[in-house]
């Protein structure tokens, strides 16, 4: 079996098609969350995501903008992005994304997890080997996917419950590459495979991942894609600048 794996695709369309055109064949869907929020095309990728989908874990902006948590915790910028997304949504998409299921979810593989934010709470970042070491005693799977920080790879601990981190190597900022990562066994990993729709780690590229089963393998991606459109749709709807900007530097 070979789940694809998105996560904060952020309403962005552009992102979403590019990477569904890059990916490799794969017989599952596992979407990690934030399907919307921040971008500027929350209807249509509600329905692209619907369509491709086979399993979901809600992310905190989603809840937000089904109202299922007050957004004026969040910072200024992401809180008027909800109340913009709440006015785009059909009825549908609305209660498509009230219902969505609170992480951790076992996949159809026994193996496997996936989360938004961490294990222990929807809302954790994961940042630090430090934040990792945390999540060892609630792990019941050999490999977890996370989302939530928009920073693609993770952390792997030993069989002697060393943690470490790991990070796709990249050469290019401007083409489709990817990077292999191997599973070991007795290895315990929280893997995350990037945002699609607005990495914050330093590359713009729209990033996804491959898990393969059978080849006991995690495939990294990143693919370029009409960055200036993205950020048309956001000017154009009157979303704060920032958020076109954010996404051709990946911040
Ligand atoms: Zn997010």
């Amino acid at each position: 079996m070979r789940a694809l794996i998105l996560s904060d695709i952020h309403a962005n369309i552009d992102a979403l098609d590019a990477v569904l055109a890059a990916a490799p064949r794969h017989d599952v869907v596992w979407n990690l969350g934030d399907v919307v929020g921040y971008g500027a095309a929350p209807q249509a990728v509600i329905e692209r995501a619907r369509e491709i989908g086979t399993m979901f874990v809600r992310g905190n902006h989603d809840r937000a903008c089904a109202g299922l948590i007050d957004a004026e915790y969040f910072n200024p910028i992401a809180f008027r992005a909800v109340e913009w997304t709440r006015g785009q949504l059909d009825p549908a998409s609305l209660q498509w994304l009230k219902q969505l299921p609170r992480g951790p979810i076992l996949t159809n593989d026994d193996r496997v997890s996936c989360v938004h934010g961490s294990l222990v709470d929807e809302d954790e970042y994961l940042f630090s080997t430090w934040e990792a070491r945390e999540q060892w005693t609630h792990a019941r799977t050999q490999v977890t996917f996370f989302g939530h920080t928009h920073v693609q790879g993770g952390f792997a601990a030993n069989a002697e419950g060393e943690w470490f981190p790991l990070k796709p190597v990249y050469t290019r900022d401007d083409a489709a590459e990817s990077y292999d990562l191997d599973l070991r066994s007795g290895a315990t990993y929280l893997i995350n495979p990037g945002a699609v729709g607005q990495p914050r780690d330093r590359d713009w590229r729209a990033a996804f991942a491959l898990y393969d089963d059978q080849a006991e393998r995690v495939t990294f991606f990143r693919v370029p894609y009409d960055v200036r459109l993205a950020q048309m749709r956001i000017r154009r709807a009157g979303l704060p600048d920032m958020l076109a900007w954010r996404l051709r530097v990946g911040q």
